[in-house]
């Protein structure tokens, strides 16, 4: 447990949390929007004095180690190792699992590959040619040592030799990094002359490598681009290039733009356009648009203008859409690649971005460049490509917007658009399974329940001003909140957040969600009068209870028995006369 409180200890909640969400004084806390769902309106809350954080709209919630944790996607083992870095404070007591350090030393032998590359590439004889290819391409020595690019030896044991011979790693565990391969004859290297590009996780880790075939290496058989092979660490489908080093950007810029290639996202680099990753020819996935949603909410496709791009993009839609993202597409009309772009005309390339259009904007313009609208065949076919991306779009605004579009370039009426759409959506839906609600639909929260926390919320926020002794404890149902409040009666405490830290830790989870609650604002007298009449409708709420209970077991038991419990139920019904007096 050491170890975990130093963590703690040496890092500010507010501030790291701050690092990955924009937070806002709220009180005596900061709020934000939710990283964990997606919301218009703030219900994100942190606190400092507590250290931890809720989301009253998802309900994630706890300290900085469940943050951190939640937002990586991390195990608790990689969670304290990186806090602890980041707090420079050494683990001692920490005990890691079989499975951590079988993941840390192939993390290891990642980052020993990159130096390795890397060194090769720039400190040996070998590495001038391919160091003048990349220069020829525009790449320059700051790209190289920043996103650590190397080259790997057209050799069959130069990585191998170095890593299993020389820093003596078990053959088992290289092998798992996919970097090299076991064979009959002993073990080669996956990578042979190529100019390497380290893949990072978006925690900074090398976790794989794409690598690039050189013009004088590359024959027919061998691919362009090779990645490393899905491993522990590499999921192709969760990770963009180089997502680490310009996640910043994309914070910043509030979006990012999406290339094929390395090389694209170097020349924009160098163009000044940071916001950038690069989806590598595959499809948008749903990871890698979640993984974006972290850090901006508009995605802007900067693919070929060939026909493959243009299918890219429709396939995109869907998954963008769901995460709820903004989607725009950059028009390389020239039939350049960002690539080419800059290297001509890199002002050109800030120019383009800038001038990003929406997605159904895009398609109309392709549309129309396509086909000729003036004549009956170029009009369907127009309404063909563009009618079933219409039914697609969500927000009834941004529909008829793009149907009052399509109806003039059509030179038709927006209902004649309308019929169509429906003719083919009900064309559609022929054959779907139907969606399950019961999924869509929350538990419904009780009135007591609701009432309980607004009153915890009160009795933290205005604790000064609420007189806690009007409370009659036995007259509240048995809750974490009740047991709060009787512990707070007793001991009287002159702070509250000091009080809190006494709490044992079942109850501290309900005191930080009502803590990190927004209190309404009330005046000295409103939140006396408020307070009371909480207490008198959740004692009503709870007396309720418990005579329907008292009744019910009257019907049950023997007559001899019948006088205890009317007995019961009379001095229930008084308590509740007492209250009524509010009403
Ligand atoms: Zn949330």
């Amino acid at each position: 447990m050491g170890d975990k409180e130093d963590v703690r200890n040496r890092l500010d909640i507010v501030d790291f949390i701050g690092q990955h969400v924009v937070l806002k004084p709220a009180g005596r806390n900061f709020k934000g929007l939710c990283p964990f769902h997606k919301e218009k309106s703030p219900s994100f809350m942190v606190s400092s004095e507590r250290q931890t954080f809720k989301c009253f709209g998802c309900g994630a919630g706890g300290d900085i180690f469940s943050f951190y944790m939640l937002h990586e996607g991390l195990t608790f083992p990689e969670t304290i190792k990186d806090l602890a870095e980041k707090a420079g404070v050494e683990l001692t007591s920490f005990q890691p699992t079989q499975e951590f350090l079988v993941k840390e030393s192939l993390l290891e032998i990642h980052r020993l590959a990159a130096q390795f590359y890397h060194y090769t590439l720039t400190k040996l004889a070998v590495g001038k040619k391919p160091l003048e290819y990349l220069d020829n391409r525009g790449v320059t020595p700051t790209q190289i040592s920043d996103m650590q690019l190397g080259y790997a030896p057209d050799g069959w044991r130069s990585l191998s030799n170095f890593l299993i011979t020389k820093k003596k790693y078990p053959v088992e565990d290289v092998e798992k990094t996919g970097l090299v391969i076991k064979s009959a004859h002993g073990w080669y290297d996956r990578f042979r002359g190529r100019i390497m590009f380290p893949l990072l996780d978006t925690r900074g880790n090398t976790v794989g490598f794409s690598g690039r075939v050189l013009p004088w290496t590359e024959d027919e058989t061998s691919g362009k681009y090779i990645n490393s092979p899905e491993t522990e660490l590499y999921h192709k489908s969760k990770l963009l290039y180089p997502l680490y080093h310009t996640k910043e950007a994309v914070r910043q810029k509030n979006s990012v733009v999406i290339v094929e290639g390395e090389f694209d996202v170097l020349s924009s680099l160098r163009a000044g356009v940071k916001n950038v990753v690069a989806v590598k020819g595959s499809a948008l996935t749903e990871d890698q648009v979640k993984l974006l949603s972290r850090y901006c909410n508009t995605i802007i496709l900067a693919l070929d203008a060939d026909t493959a791009g243009i299918a890219a993009a429709k396939r995109a839609i869907g998954v963008v859409q769901a995460a709820e993202m903004n989607i725009k597409v950059v028009e390389l009309t020239e039939g350049k690649d960002p690539d080419e772009l800059v290297k001509s005309e890199p002002k050109k390339w800030r120019h383009v971005v800038k001038q990003a259009v929406d997605i159904y904007d895009f398609f109309l313009n392709t549309a129309q460049r396509q086909h000729d609208v003036t004549t009956v065949d170029g009009k369907q076919a127009v309404a063909k490509e563009f009618i079933p991306l219409l039914n697609q779009i969500q927000n009834k605004i941004i529909q008829a917007h793009y149907i009052k579009k399509l109806a003039e370039l059509l030179g038709v009426e927006a209902e004649v658009v309308e019929q169509e759409m429906s003719r083919q959506s009900k064309k559609d839906i022929i054959g779907r399974a139907p969606r399950d609600e019961a999924t869509t639909q929350s538990k419904p929260v009780s009135r007591l329940h609701l009432l309980l926390e607004e009153l915890l919320t009160l009795v933290i926020h205005y604790y000064l001003q609420v007189n806690l002794k009007v409370i009659s404890t036995e007259d509240l149902p048995d809750t974490a909140v009740t047991k709060i409040i009787t512990r707070a009666m007793a001991e009287q405490p002159k702070d509250i957040i000091e009080f809190a830290k006494g709490l044992p830790p079942e109850l501290q989870q309900q005191f930080d969600d009502c803590f990190l609650r927004e209190p309404e604002v009330y005046t000295d007298k409103q939140v006396t009068e408020r307070f009371e009449e909480i207490i008198s409708e959740v004692a009503k709420l709870t007396l309720r209870d418990r005579l329907s209970q008292l009744r019910h077991r009257l019907a049950q038991v023997q007559p001899d028995q019948r006088g205890h419990i009317e007995h019961q139920i009379n001095d229930v019904l008084v308590r509740f006369r007492s209250y009524s007096g509010h009403e």
